[in-house]
């Protein structure tokens, strides 16, 4: 067995790798580690949500199950974007939070992301002991029936997230007309009454699920529905969320991406306007676009990198008490409001702002400009990612790129630390020149790993 959790939690296809045995070790180990399950005198209470998968529900009772055989009381809240748990884990004082969701992929897989009872993702070293006691499940402890823990069904709980979402906006929304793509995810269940109630003109699209379509053709991921629907109707701009709606995306009145790397710009313009942007600093990663140091150089505002993965933008933020930082998918952490990335509430930000701008989205979103990016992936299992982190000639190749590029581009290659591919992201103002390289340095990796396009 490998390391179970990568860069995001536990992942894998459902029922294959993400089996229900596993999901019940994961909730009988978590519960030892997070809430403190043993301590005298109290019951620890743990809360679990999901996206809209047809495993949801399967993986939901193993992990229940685990959770109450150790003696942890849980609380089924449903299907819940994943921002939903980290927020009312805390709100509901519970011990710790689970979210059982593969995020943006297709609807076979499935994933269980923990959250300790601050609402924050797991350190490290907490994830490796949970690991280590999932591994050594001989010294499993049999409780007596009288403390074996209940479950119990809390269709109540997405109510105080709503209220939290709309909360973090001065005034209203009204006077918008949107487009809003739920990715037939977490979001169906929520953001159509978000921003009706914000009082916005909104047209709600993907909010249909079926345990089958999440991400399909939709969502944050697939913008060219949302794309055309706020052509077609003429709407003031389109916004998109992945599938458990902790990252967004938008699309202006002309149907063109704003991506998460704009979304900041925009953020962290707005937050300094406002005298609200601790230590003039945004946090971005290594893969964001060169186009927003010049937007930060032009705007006196600093920028923070860190390496790629959400828990690396936010570490820094905790670091330094930043209060913006996130990444080109859309993931975005406003600190103020939250612990982890949340598409909701980035997008009625997002939404508040512009209005308050009087600009149209395009305009708006032009705060910062793009270097053209090209990104490519090769297929790679784990023994082709092996080969390619230990190849010579790869490295080679990539130093000599990294070299003709000079100060006017950049390389960046590596293994994904969710999917089965090795991805080569490339930037820079000549976007033929950028294609040339990343299609000679893609030659040389599959031919050094046995990889494929
Ligand atoms: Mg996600």
């Amino acid at each position: 067995m490998g390391k179970l959790f990568g860069t995001d939690g536990v992942r894998g296809v459902a029922n294959i790798d993400l089996t229900c045995r596993l999901a019940w070790s994961i909730g009988k180990a978590a519960a030892q580690v997070l809430a403190a399950v043993g301590e005298s005198g109290r019951k620890p209470r743990v809360i679990i949500g999901k996206d809209t998968r047809i495993s949801g529900d399967m993986l939901e009772n193993a992990l229940a199950a685990g959770f109450n055989s150790v003696g942890a009381d849980v609380e089924l809240i449903g299907v819940v974007p994943t921002p939903a748990v980290a927020y009312l884990v805390k709100e509901m004082d519970a011990d710790a939070g689970a979210m059982i969701s593969a995020s943006h992929n297709p609807y076979e897989y499935n994933g269980i992301k923990l959250f300790n009872r601050e609402g924050y993702k797991l350190a490290d070293e907490v994830e490796e002991k949970i690991e280590a006691l999932i591994r050594g499940e001989a010294e499993e402890a049999a409780l007596s029936a009288d403390r074996i823990g209940r479950t119990r069904r809390n269709r109540d709980a997405v109510e105080k997230y709503i209220e939290h979402i709309t909360g973090t906006v001065d005034g209203d929304l009204s006077g918008i007309r949107l487009a809003v793509d739920c990715a037939n995810g977490s979001a169906s269940v929520t953001a159509g009454e978000i921003f009706r109630r914000l009082g916005a003109d909104v047209i709600i699209m993907g909010a249909d699920p079926d345990g089958f379509n999440i991400n399909d053709k939709c969502g944050s991921t697939h913008l060219g529905a949302l794309s055309d629907k706020v052509k077609e109707l003429k709407l003031d701009a389109g916004l998109a969320f992945d599938g458990d709606a902790d990252r967004f995306l938008a699309v202006d009145e002309n149907g063109e991406t704003i991506d998460g790397d704009k979304l900041i710009a925009v953020f962290a313009a707005e937050l300094k306007k406002k005298g609200r942007l601790p230590g003039n600093t945004a946090v971005v990663t290594s893969m964001t676009n060169m186009g927003f140091y010049d937007f930060a150089e032009k705007n006196g505002i600093r920028v923070s990198v860190t390496g790629v993965g959400d828990r690396y933008v936010l570490e820094e933020m905790l670091n330094h008490g930043y209060g913006i930082g996130g990444e080109q998918s859309g993931h975005i952490i406003f600190r103020e409001y939250a612990t982890t990335g949340d598409g909701q509430l980035s997008a009625v930000q997002f939404v508040s702002a512009l209005i308050s701008s009087g600009k149209k989205a395009s305009e708006f979103a032009a705060v910062m400009e793009k270097y053209p990016q090209i990104m490519l992936n090769i297929r790679a299992d784990a023994g082709q990612k092996a080969a390619f982190a230990g190849s010579a000639a790869v490295a080679a190749a990539v130093a000599d790129a990294e070299k003709r590029l000079g100060s006017s581009g950049r390389i960046v290659v590596r293994p994904s630390g969710t999917e089965p591919l090795i991805r080569v992201m490339l930037e820079g103002r000549d976007r033929g020149f950028i294609s040339e390289i990343g299609e000679e340095i893609c030659d040389i990796i599959c031919s050094e790993t046995g990889a494929s396009r």
